[in-house]
């Protein structure tokens, strides 16, 4: 097959849980989605609903008690079937990640570039004066000055946005063909958090490298997806384009997300919160997972998980109601 055409990942009916004293935590529970090539994709969610856990599964990096079932198929290869030495060659070169605190994914007792030769010393032949001429050159792509200065400096010695571009360095290093980018602007400002998307977006219209962009901000996978994977106590509850999802946005999840967005226009109005949380991974409701804080909820919905209704080509909703004016649906008593 002509791996051009195929998408760089595919993740089929991908299950992850945790073996704990309790019995099997399911943490993702048969999500199915697709990368294309040059794509910035999100998966986006509130904390606990396994945007994490799924990312942390292609990068091959889940403790010893996890167990993974169904295809994350990168690149025509299977990563759930790789050894540990494959998945090894695969993650920083390949694929990388960049995390939401670099002053955690940063080792604080080595200099930024030595940080950065590191992944290229693992992963390509060049020399020591070629690895550090490619080191300066990519702290200069990613937007610092001084790259030959900067090279010196420790990571506290960095503010967090210059720290955070050093991560990113890090992962474009061996011009990996999927960046995973996971809550990548929530510890710095706003400025700042503006100036890593267009950094984001920069990189992936230069190099092609394809990108999950994790966020449980809407507003942020507006400014830089073309598709979104809404994800929900495990599930994948609605997935479209982006500028569909803003549009006709369909799952009562999503909308609740929407609708706790801040506005200029709602400045001094209360935002409206989902009530209740989500469910701890060791809960194991019979129904829709998101039923005890549905305000459309009926009787059905206590008892089977929906399915993934097609709205179109490209949208598609996990509700019983996809689709449907939900005006007249009773509440359920709770
Ligand atoms: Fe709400 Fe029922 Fe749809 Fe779940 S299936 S989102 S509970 S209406």
């Amino acid at each position: 097959m002509n791996k051009g055409a195929a998408p760089l990942m595919s993740v089929r009916d991908l299950s992850i849980g945790f073996r704990t004293k309790a019995g099997l935590a399911r943490a993702v529970k048969g999500i199915s989605f697709d990368i294309a090539r040059g794509e910035i994709l999100g998966l986006v969610g509130e904390s606990g609903c396994g945007k994490t856990v799924t990312a942390l599964a292609m990068m091959g990096l889940l403790p010893g008690n996890s167990q993974v079932t169904g295809v994350l198929e990168f690149d025509l290869e299977d990563i759930v079937k790789m050894n540990e030495e494959e998945v090894r060659k695969l993650r920083g070169d390949e694929i990388s990640m960049v995390f939401q605190e670099p002053l955690t994914s940063l080792n604080p007792l080595w200099k930024v570039g030595r940080q950065i030769d590191e992944n290229l010393q693992m992963h390509t032949d060049l020399d020591r004066k070629a690895r550090f001429a490619r080191v300066v050159e990519l702290i200069n792509d990613v937007g610092l000055p001084d790259p030959e200065r900067l090279y010196h400096k420790y990571p506290h010695e960095l503010s967090g946005g210059m720290r955070q571009r050093i991560a990113i360095a890090i992962a474009i290093a061996c011009r990996p063909k999927l960046i995973i980018t996971d809550e990548p602007t929530t510890a710095l400002d706003v400025t700042i958090q503006a100036q890593i998307l267009e950094l984001l977006k920069k990189i992936n219209d230069e190099t092609g490298s394809s990108v999950i962009f994790i966020s449980h901000n809407l507003d942020l996978v507006r400014e830089i997806c073309s598709s979104v994977c809404v994800m929900y106590a495990g599930f994948i509850v609605e997935k479209s384009p982006v500028e569909v999802l803003f549009s006709r946005p369909d799952h009562p999840y999503t909308i609740g997300l929407m609708k706790a967005i801040p506005r200029r226009e709602s400045k001094g109005k209360k935002l409206t919160d989902i009530p209740g949380k989500v469910p701890s991974i060791n809960d194991r409701l019979p129904g829709c997972p998101f039923e005890p804080r549905c305000s459309y909820a009926f009787e059905r919905c206590r008892a089977e998980i929906p399915r993934f209704v097609s709205l179109s080509d490209d949208h598609y909703s996990m509700c019983f109601l996809a689709g449907e004016s939900r005006s007249n649906t009773p509440r359920l008593k709770p």
